[in-house]
């Protein structure tokens, strides 16, 4: 027995905000447009603001959301939200400025004290939000998460509702065009990193596994090219997967690469993506030892070997991590609620040898 569910209406392709942009009509009066301060570059804030303005709506533009947004950060959004009077809410950017205009949305409804954030539970009501993802990416546009800066357990927590569902998505990839290199390449490495673990997890559904194995036929071949040139084409491609793969981890959840990664994110900085794909080669590994990898490498069409000598090469030279830290990243990731869902759950052993040989150190 299963379930799906996925109530967000999607726009796919080139101007859909030109000509899906009425559609906004239907969500408020006056919206918040939540995003970061290089947005308005790619051409995705300017669009959305003329569409808005072309329905006769209003428009509070807060873009102080940084990477990895923090708690204050959306209690900031809140505060501008409610100065404003607006009453709906439209991200554009990266997963950060998805997030927090989630976030927003859900906790200018229902407020929460900063230590009940992230204790779940939360009810059925958010403000209606249209997003539009500017990175492929973190797929938040599909999914029920917010994946917060979580200070008081020192790592990155997601809050989860089926509120958190945007009404609508408005995939255009002109504007991933002005993503640099490194950026292309980790945000590539996110949206594999869901697809891959969406099927080695012990959530998934028949509906789940199908999009995570059609986000890696189209996400795979496409990946060495990150590292280089890539087409509107590819650009559109690498969106739509990510999209897929987001559809994919709204149904299962990510799990073992995305509950280690964190650590490294707030401990060493290191970027989502990159976190990611940095520990996935030794998940994978462990995956084939254990006889449960033979998904991922079908829909890649490649072997494992094959699969971490690609990362390899797009990952470049590992920061260089002490042993200490590494081993005390595996000691706080053990009985994460993203590694409990692994279709193999790593044992405290197999995490420390994730984290070391990651980084190239000795696991004796
Ligand atoms: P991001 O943190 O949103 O953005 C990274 C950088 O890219 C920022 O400096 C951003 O600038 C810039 N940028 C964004 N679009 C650009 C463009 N078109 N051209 C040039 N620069 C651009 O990165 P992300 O990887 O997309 O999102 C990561 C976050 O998403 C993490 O917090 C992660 O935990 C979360 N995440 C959420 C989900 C979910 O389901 N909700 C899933 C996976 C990951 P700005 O200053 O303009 O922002
Ligand atoms: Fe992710």
């Amino acid at each position: 027995m299963f379930s799906y569910r996925m109530p967000t209406e999607i726009f796919f392709g080139r101007d859909c905000l030109k000509t899906y942009g009425a559609r906004l009509s239907g969500l408020g009066a006056h919206a918040l447009v939540v995003t970061g301060r290089s947005s308005a570059k790619n051409g995705a804030l300017s669009d959305v603001l003329s569409a808005l303005a072309a329905n006769g709506q209003e428009a509070t533009v807060f873009d102080r959301v940084v990477p990895n947004p923090t708690v204050a950060c959306v209690r900031e959004g809140i505060a501008l939200l409610r100065a404003a009077g607006a009453d709906f809410i439209v991200a554009v950017g990266g997963g950060s400025p998805m997030d927090a205009a989630k976030a927003i949305a859900l906790l200018s409804v229902e407020e929460r004290a900063d230590g009940e954030i992230f204790a779940g539970n939360y009810g059925v009501r958010a403000l209606p939000m249209a997003h539009v993802p500017t990175t492929a990416g973190t797929g938040s546009e599909v999914t029920p998460y917010a994946i917060l800066t979580n200070d008081e357990k020192e790592t990155k927590t997601s809050i989860s509702s089926p509120a958190l569902f945007p009404k609508f998505a408005f995939l255009d990839g002109k504007y991933t065009f002005s993503l640099p290199r490194d950026i292309t390449v980790n945000t590539a490495l996110d949206a594999f990193s869901h697809a891959a673990e969406s099927l080695l997890s012990r959530a998934g559904t028949p509906m789940s596994k199908m999009l995570a194995r059609e986000a890696l036929r189209i996400l795979y071949p496409v990946l060495p090219r990150t590292g280089g040139t890539l087409s509107a084409e590819e650009r559109d491609e690498l969106l739509y997967a990510s999209a897929l793969a987001g559809m994919a981890i709204a149904q299962s959840g990510t799990t073992a690469v995305h509950g280690m990664g964190y650590c490294l994110t707030y401990f060493c900085g290191i970027d989502h993506g990159r976190a990611n794909g940095l520990l996935f080669g030794e998940t994978l590994r462990l995956c084939e030892e254990k006889g449960v990898a033979a998904d991922v490498e079908e829909a890649c069409g490649a072997d494992a070997e094959e699969i971490r000598r690609l990362l390899d090469g797009l990952l470049g030279e590992r920061e260089n991590i002490p042993r200490e830290s590494l081993l005390g990243f595996a000691e706080r990731s053990v009985g994460n609620k993203n590694i409990v869902k692994s279709v193999y759950e790593p044992t405290k052993g197999e995490i420390e040898r994730i984290f070391l040989r990651s980084f190239g150190r000795q696991t004796e």
